[in-house]
């Protein structure tokens, strides 16, 4: 359908980017990006009406999203637009999908599929993406790809550690380059915590955060991290946490990133940590929030009683879970991991049933009293002494 919208306006119409290359790997990728060689935007709108499906659109860059369930296209104008490298210009006029493709990071991303219904399905390959899939590496496009965007080196290194492919020595060698040439210097806060964010979701973060280490990306963020054995098994016990919590709490949100930025930080000083968040242009809630969360850790951790359901619930209950599951991974004691857990399996759920109105139809008139009532109850629950509303009423008559 997209290529017959296409061919009505006469434009050209591909699939590109990462859902070809996974094609190609065999793998499935649900993000499907379409490169128009024309309007993507009169394009989407009117595939979104072929379709019935809704569709957004952001003039200013040019793109669209057509949306129906959970079904997404990102629509994107071909962009002409390229660096200046004299060097590396063909002689020839590229065409403008060939144009798109060469902005981007590496061969393995410029592969397209063309969906005209003249040679539809036809692969389109100018930069050696196909020989690069198959022989397992990254390859940057040329020479001045990390000065025009140095988090291609984060990306570079994600796809590494996602797909087991290694980095060109070439383009390793780049990356190099552009750290002695402090490239990465100039790489807004927000783009750095936005990559990192992506290195996080990966499914094995440790491995790849060990990359960036070895390349002394990690210094990017403060110069003083350096990916110690002590390091990564707190970032290995921040995974383990964040798997057991997933698995448990499916629907809960919660901010994973907070979560392996402590882990960067902690070894850092109170100043260290600050510079470090600044270099990460965060928010100063969340910064705030991330400081005094490694402040408190270790003060909760030293004293939190395992063996005491109330000390732990008073000690926990109000915390963010993002600091609670950071405590959780920090601690060694097996005895306070399995306290945290029980904290959050089970305790933090306990309630009083009984509402201010049954203390009401028990005769006692509203006031301060009830909070302390309704702490004596909880305290009774989290030791297991009462179940039951009914007595949870003895309880209460009795007081
Ligand atoms: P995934 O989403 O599975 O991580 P992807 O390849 O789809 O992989 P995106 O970040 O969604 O990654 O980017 C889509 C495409 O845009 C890429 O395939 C690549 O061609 C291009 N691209 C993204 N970021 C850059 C960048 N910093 N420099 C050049 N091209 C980029």
């Amino acid at each position: 359908i997209a290529g017959a919208v296409a061919d009505e306006f006469k434009f050209g119409a591909y699939l590109v980017g990462g859902c070809v290359r996974d094609i190609l790997r065999g793998e499935e990728n649900l993000d499907i990006d379409i490169v128009i060689e024309g309007d993507a935007i009169a394009f989407a709108k009117k595939l979104g009406e072929e379709i019935g499906a809704k569709v957004t659109t952001h003039e200013r860059f040019g793109t669209a999203q057509v949306i129906k369930k959970d079904f997404k296209l990102d629509i994107a104008t071909a962009r002409t637009e390229y660096y200046e490298s004299p060097a590396a210009l063909p002689k020839v006029e590229m065409s403008s999908i060939k144009k798109d493709l060469y902005r981007r990071d590496f061969t393995i991303n410029t592969l397209a599929v063309k969906l005209n219904k003249k040679d539809f399905g036809l692969l389109i390959d100018f930069f050696g993406g196909q020989r690069d899939l198959k022989d397992k590496v990254i390859r940057v496009l040329h020479n001045l790809s990390f000065i025009e965007d140095p988090t291609r080196a984060f990306r570079a290194i994600r796809f590494s550690e996602r797909f087991g492919f290694k980095l060109t020595r070439h383009t390793e060698n780049l990356i190099r380059s552009a750290i002695r040439m402090n490239i990465f210097e100039k790489l807004s806060g927000t783009r750095l915590y936005d990559e990192l964010m992506l290195t996080f979701d990966e499914t094995n973060p440790v491995k790849a955060l060990k990359r960036l280490g070895d390349y002394e990306l990690l210094k990017v963020i403060h110069p003083k991290i350096s990916f110690s054995p002590e390091l990564e098994s707190l970032l290995q016990s921040v995974h383990d946490t964040i798997t057991w919590f997933e698995l448990l709490f499916l629907n809960e949100k919660y901010d994973k990133g907070m979560l392996y930025i402590m882990a960067l930080l902690y070894k850092l000083n109170k100043e260290e940590r600050e510079v470090a968040l600044n270099r990460l242009s965060v928010t100063s809630r969340l910064k705030n929030k991330i400081l005094n969360g490694l402040n408190a850790a270790k003060n909760i951790l030293r004293g939190l009683k395992p063996d005491n359901p109330i000390e732990i619930y008073h000690m926990l209950e109000g915390h963010d879970i993002e600091f609670i599951l950071f405590s959780m991974a920090l601690t060694n004691d097996s005895e306070k991991k399995k306290a945290i857990s029980h904290f959050l399996v089970k305790l933090r759920g306990i309630r009083p049933e009984l509402k201010g109105d049954d203390l009401k139809a028990l005769g006692i008139s509203p006031g301060p009293e009830y909070s302390r009532i309704f702490k004596k109850i909880l305290d009774e629950k989290l030791i297991n002494r009462l179940h039951t509303k009914d007595e949870e009423i003895e309880f209460v008559k009795k007081l």
